[in-house]
């Protein structure tokens, strides 16, 4: 936000000394300026902003001009015509009125007064009528002090709602408005000034650095302030802080929940018939295939807590909705846009979040965190050693007998071996169809009865386990299916235990 002005850009018209050649002077360009332009004190002094340090661009303007009506000043009080008519080949009096007219510069007007009466007669100014009120052409008024107070003011108001360390003002403009500063600079091989953008967003800011005793950040600000003023009539200005990230471990107690949120795929969330436009029967018009899911579960009670517009999920992996996850749980990360509080109990929110679904799920550790750690434990997912219990059903009847001599060969062909999986058939519709390779470290089981057996699989994540067990029709190289020779089906899995630390 500090005033740019020790630029090294102020090479303007280098020529050499020749007194004829000369660039005009500051003072010659702005009369040249207001002959063309209404501009306010600030747009003005906006031209010049690179020349002069430690000051701003309204007293620039005001240097400017008062030093023009002093001079115009002094040769009016001179005698004879020609004394008075030196100032740039021009009639004082009739400057003044420039800077009266086109400026809104209020002692030019007093001295313009005192001698226009005596002047009237020289010069080719009429005796103006009123002007109406005073209209800046490039920033329609916009800069003027008063209107950039109510800015302020409805900023302020808005960022009451929320907790923020620090800020930051960025601006849209509308394309004609750049156009209207382009084109003058460019008549004027006008080179020292700062853009409008600049200009408004430090006015803004260092009023509202006073006022909240708070200062701009340019990385990641606190408060993101954007003031768009794209539409002519109407000033937009939006707020948006920065995301909140909060790690924590779930458990799953139930069989019927999705990690996250899935659509109805009848509808596709929308919630009625794209032709029909009638309510549609498979979702009864809700748009979820699922009434819920861990993803709503937790990040709605977050959206309270930190008054959030938005709840994303990130998960260490996965498990189906028909698993349940036990043991330790799973880690996630929840990520907040929007939010207007910060400080944020998370003993309160676990204890909330447990006691509305405690048939459904469990959520401890919780911890604030940043958003490299979505990465992190999105990879280590990949690594880490997962823990399933599996209760298989036999298309056909088995012996105890032959249950355990299959078994014998299913821990020689699976323990400590690299599997080949291809995306299931189940998902492949909206995973990219490729195979992985997925280490298996153990394998053990126990009869249950001659069409069930139960199953303890220790393998890396991200582990098809159902598909590890049906084969998904030779898309699983090995499966137990093929190893038992029997269809088999995988009727209940859970996650037991998620080994976090411990990489292979
Ligand atoms: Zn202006
Ligand atoms: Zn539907």
């Amino acid at each position: 936000m500090e005033n740019k002005s020790d630029s090294d850009d102020m090479e303007e018209e280098e020529l050499p000394i020749n007194f004829k050649n000369v660039s005009p002077s500051i003072y010659q360009k702005t009369i040249e300026i207001l002959k063309y332009y209404y501009l306010c004190n600030e747009c003005l002094g906006r031209q010049f902003s690179y020349l002069g340090t430690a000051t701003s661009n309204l007293e620039r303007a005001h240097a400017i001009l008062l030093g023009i009506t002093m001079e115009c000043h002094l040769l009016l009080v001179k005698t004879t015509y020609q004394e008075r008519f030196t100032l740039y080949d021009q009639n004082p009096i009739e400057i003044l009125d420039l800077l009266v007219r086109k400026a809104d510069f209020f002692p030019a007007k007093k001295i313009f007064e005192q001698f226009k009466e005596k002047e009237f007669l020289f010069s080719t100014i009429s005796n103006f009528p009123e002007q109406n009120e005073f209209r800046c052409q490039l920033c329609d008024n916009f800069l003027l002090p008063n209107k950039i107070n109510e800015i302020c003011k409805s900023i302020d108001l808005k960022a009451r709602d929320y907790e923020f360390p620090d800020f930051l003002i960025g601006t849209h403009l509308n394309a004609a408005q750049a156009d209207k500063e382009d084109e003058l600079r460019a008549k004027f091989n006008l080179k020292n000034g700062e853009s409008f953008k600049a200009n408004l967003n430090r006015l803004i800011g260092k009023k509202l650095q006073e006022l909240w005793k708070k200062q701009p950040k340019f990385e990641q600000p606190g408060l993101m302030i954007t003031i768009n003023l794209e539409k002519k009539e109407k000033i937009d200005i939006n707020l948006r802080s920065l995301p909140l990230y909060f790690r924590g471990r779930y458990k799953k107690w139930v069989r019927d929940l999705p990690q996250t949120h899935w659509h109805c795929f009848e509808c596709r969330g929308k919630g009625f018939n794209k032709f029909t436009k009638k309510i549609c029967t498979e979702c009864g018009g809700t748009g979820d295939k699922y009434p819920s899911s861990i993803h709503d579960l937790i990040g709605n009670e977050f959206i309270k807590a930190t008054k959030g517009e938005l709840a994303l999920f990130h998960g260490a992996g996965r498990e189906d909705i028909d698993a349940r996850c036990l043991g330790s749980g799973r880690s996630f990360i929840i990520e907040i846009r929007n939010p207007k509080i910060r400080n944020v109990d998370l003993i309160e929110v676990a204890q909330i979040l447990n006691e509305k679904n405690k048939t459904k799920i469990f959520v401890d550790s919780l911890l604030p965190t940043t958003k490299k750690d979505i990465v992190e434990i999105k990879k280590n997912s990949e690594f880490l050693r997962k823990n399933y219990n599996a209760l298989v059903y036999f298309a056909q009847p088995i012996s105890e007998i032959e249950f355990k001599e299959k078994l014998q060969k299913a821990k020689e062909i699976l323990n400590e071996t690299i599997i080949n999986q291809r995306t299931p058939l189940r998902v492949v519709h909206r995973r990219s169809d490729k195979t992985r390779k997925k280490k298996i470290y153990s394998i053990t089981g126990k009869y249950v009865d001659s069409r069930h057996g139960f199953f303890k699989i220790n393998s890396q994540g991200g582990t098809y386990i159902k598909e590890l067990i049906h084969g998904d029709n030779g898309r699983t190289i090995p499966s137990l299916s093929k190893i038992y020779g029997y269809p088999m089906l995988c009727v209940e899995l859970d996650v037991i235990q998620i080994e976090e630390n411990e990489k292979d």
